[in-house]
C-alpha cells in the first residue's frame, strides 16, 4: 500500500543524504499520504539497503503502525506538524552545518539581504528551548508543540530548532527540500555578513520588494505561461 509515496519518500532521503545538508545518517524527510497518514525515513538505516516498501506509514490519529520498519525518532514532531497544517505535505529536518550553528547559538538568523528576503519577510526564528520536564518526558511530541507555537504565531516555510538544527517545510516534496537549501545558504551568508560588519542592515523597503515580487497576489516573479 502507497507504494508510490514510498518510493517518492526513499528517493527524497537519499537526495537528502547525498547533498551537503546532512551530516552521517543525521536528518530525515517525510512525505504525506493523504489527511490522515504520512511516509517517514526508518530510524538508523543504510538507506543503500532498505527497500522502499517497507517505509513506514504513521496515521495521525491512530498509536499503533503495522509496518516493517520503526520509524525515523524524530516522528512525533513530523505528526504535530501534519496534524497542524494541512498544507504542508513535505517535512526536512536536516544538522545542516551553518544552519545548525544559528540553532545551537539559539539566535534567529537576521534578515540581512536579498536573498533572504526572497523566502522569508523577517527573521529565521528560533523555537523556545525546551524545558528540563520536556526534555524528560515526551521529548520529540514537545520539540513539535513548540514548533507549533512559533508556526502560528508567523508561519514560515523554515525554522530553526533551538539547541538542535534546521527544519523546512513544503506543499510539493520539491519545495521542501529546496527551502533546507536556501536555509543553509542564507544561514552560511548572514554568519559571514556579520564577521565583515556587525551592524549589517536592509531596508525595510528593499525586504518587501524582494519578498513580495515572489509570494502573493502581486507576485511577477517568474514565467506566467
Ligand atoms: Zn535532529
Amino acid at each position: 500500500m502507497y507504494a508510490l509515496e514510498k518510493k517518492k519518500c526513499h528517493s527524497g532521503n537519499v537526495k537528502l543524504a547525498k547533498s551537503n545538508l546532512t551530516f552521517q545518517s543525521f536528518g530525515n524527510l517525510s512525505l504525506r499520504i493523504n489527511k490522515n497518514a504520512f511516509v517517514i525515513k526508518p530510524s538508523g538505516v543504510n538507506l543503500s539497503k532498505v527497500n522502499y516498501k517497507d517505509y513506514p506509514v504513521i496515521y495521525l490519529n491512530k498509536k499503533i503502525n503495522c509496518n516493517n520498519l520503526k520509524p525515523s525518532v524524530d516522528t512525533a514532531f513530523h505528526t504535530e506538524i501534519y496534524k497542524n497544517f494541512e498544507q504542508i505535505n513535505c517535512i526536512v529536518h536536516t544538522h545542516s552545518k551553518y544552519a545548525t550553528i544559528w540553532a545551537q547559538a539559539c539566535k534567529a538568523i537576521p534578515n540581512l539581504g536579498t536573498t533572504h528576503s526572497d523566502y522569508w519577510l523577517g527573521s529565521v526564528p528560533v523555537t523556545k528551548k525546551l524545558t528540563s520536564n520536556q526534555v524528560k518526558k515526551n521529548y520529540e511530541k514537545n520539540i513539535g508543540l513548540n514548533i507549533i507555537k512559533l508556526l502560528k504565531k508567523k508561519f514560515n516555510y523554515g525554522i530553526l530548532i533551538a539547541n538542535h538544527g534546521p527544519i523546512t517545510l513544503g506543499r510539493t516534496l520539491d519545495e521542501a527540500l529546496q527551502y533546507s537549501e536556501r536555509l543553509e545558504y542564507i544561514s552560511e551568508v548572514a554568519y559571514k555578513t556579520l564577521i565583515i560588519n556587525r551592524k549589517a542592515k536592509i531596508d525595510k523597503d528593499l525586504v518587501n520588494k524582494h519578498y513580495f515580487r515572489k509570494h502573493g497576489k502581486k507576485s511577477y516573479y517568474g514565467q506566467t505561461r
